[in-house]
C-alpha cells in the first residue's frame, strides 16, 4: 500500500463546481453518463467539463482510450451488480479539480475506476505541468 495515500475526503465534502453539484443531486436521473475504460462500462455523474477531465485523466493509464458516452453503449453494463446498484446508498465521490464525479457502480468497479484515476492522476502530474497536450 501507498504510504502517502491520502485519506478520503469526508463523504459530506461537496465540490465547487455548481455544475457537478446540480448532476449530483439529481442523483444521475437526468446526468447520466457513461464511462468505458479498459473492460470497464461505468455509470457516472458529473458536468460535462469534469466528466471530460475525468476521462482525459483515466486514459491516460489505458491502453484503449477512454470513451464517455450520453446513452447506453450498444452493449450494456456488463456487471449485474453495477446494473442494479441501489444509488441510495450513497455513490462514491470522485474529486476532479473544482468539480466532482459521482460513480454509479458496484463496490469493486467503482474501486477499479477510482484506482484507475488516481494512477492518471499520477501520471499526469509526472509529465508535467505542460502536459501531454
Ligand atoms: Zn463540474
Ligand atoms: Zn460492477
Amino acid at each position: 500500500m501507498d504510504p502517502d495515500d491520502d485519506p478520503a475526503p469526508p463523504a459530506e465534502a461537496e465540490p465547487q463546481c455548481p455544475d457537478c453539484q446540480d448532476a449530483l443531486q439529481s442523483g444521475g436521473r437526468q446526468a447520466i453518463s457513461f464511462l468505458l475504460v479498459d473492460t470497464l462500462t461505468v455509470p457516472v455523474v458529473g458536468c460535462d467539463g469534469h466528466l471530460e477531465e475525468f476521462r482525459a485523466i483515466c486514459e491516460l493509464t489505458t491502453e484503449d482510450a477512454a470513451q464517455l458516452l450520453n446513452h447506453l453503449p450498444a452493449g450494456g453494463i456488463q456487471c449485474p451488480a453495477c446494473r442494479n446498484h441501489d444509488q441510495a446508498g450513497g455513490m462514491p465521490l470522485v474529486f476532479v479539480e473544482a468539480g466532482a464525479v459521482g460513480v454509479l457502480a458496484c463496490e469493486t468497479h467503482a474501486k477499479d475506476v477510482i484506482e484507475t484515476f488516481k494512477s492518471g492522476l499520477q501520471t499526469r502530474q509526472q509529465l508535467g505541468a505542460n502536459g501531454p497536450l
